[in-house]
């Protein structure tokens, strides 16, 4: 029995455990836990594994995909009040109308042509996306996000110019580096441009994230299990 699979992930007993992970770290930064919110990855998963999530009362979900979420997300919608779903993959220009539907908040903008995209058709559909500006603190070249020395000139951008709704900003350091420093740079980032959100941390680091100042983890497998290998789409 295949569905067996399913049923040996305890979903709300994970989100329980991360909770108090999260909590324990907060309060060892002599931090409020109300400063930190889950953001909880369904990136792959179907809807029997999150339906569990949003029964639990979580209500914060994490995909990676505009057309996946698209898929998934309107059903789902239906199973619980106050749903809030964050992007947390890149965002192609044509993907953006899509992805202003199906996403409350976007944590991937990283270049001028991609936020002036937004703004205009935030406009067009009457929907205003809250965004994260995500920062490629490693400076590595396959990663996306915005280096950070241009970093405060995109920030300038989207929230006085274009007058995007700018929560803060998101990283995923290098994998194979200390994620502490890269941390500890994006909050410095976001302290010089007044930005008091820092989306960081994933089921590896999330509690050092919380240490240095996360106000947003993005966390998957931790609650929802191992992922099936996703299909090559693009
Ligand atoms: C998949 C993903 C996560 C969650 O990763 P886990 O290691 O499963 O917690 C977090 N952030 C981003 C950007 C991701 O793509």
């Amino acid at each position: 029995m295949v569905e067996r699979a399913n049923d040996s992930v305890d979903v709300a007993a994970n989100l329980a455990a991360v909770d108090s992970r999260i909590a324990a770290a907060a309060a060892s930064a002599n931090r409020s836990v109300d400063e930190v919110s889950l953001v909880a990855v369904t990136k792959v998963h179907g809807p029997e594994r999150i339906r569990p999530a949003i029964k639990a009362g979580h209500r914060v979900f994490g995909e990676n995909r505009v057309q996946e979420a698209e898929e998934k997300w309107p059903a789902l919608r239906a199973h619980g009040d106050g749903i809030r779903l964050h992007l947390i993959g890149p965002l192609q220009s044509n993907k953006v109308k899509a992805a202003i539907e199906t996403f409350d908040v976007i944590e991937t903008v990283d270049r001028a042509k991609l936020a002036r995209r937004i703004a205009a058709i935030s406009e067009e559909v009457g929907r205003r996306p809250e965004i994260f500006i995500q920062v490629n603190t490693g400076a590595e070249p396959q990663k996306a996000g915005v280096l950070p020395e241009d970093t405060d000139d995109l920030v300038t951008l989207c929230r006085d110019e274009l007058g995007l709704s700018v929560l803060g900003l998101m990283c995923i350091p290098p994998v194979d580096e200390e994620p502490s420093m890269h941390f500890s740079l994006l909050a410095k980032i976001a302290a010089r441009n007044g930005l008091s959100s820092l989306s960081m941390g994933m089921s590896g680091d999330y509690d050092i994230a919380v240490q240095f100042g996360a106000t947003h983890v993005r966390v998957g497998s931790a609650i929802f299990g191992e992922r099936p290998k996703p299909a090559e789409t693009t």
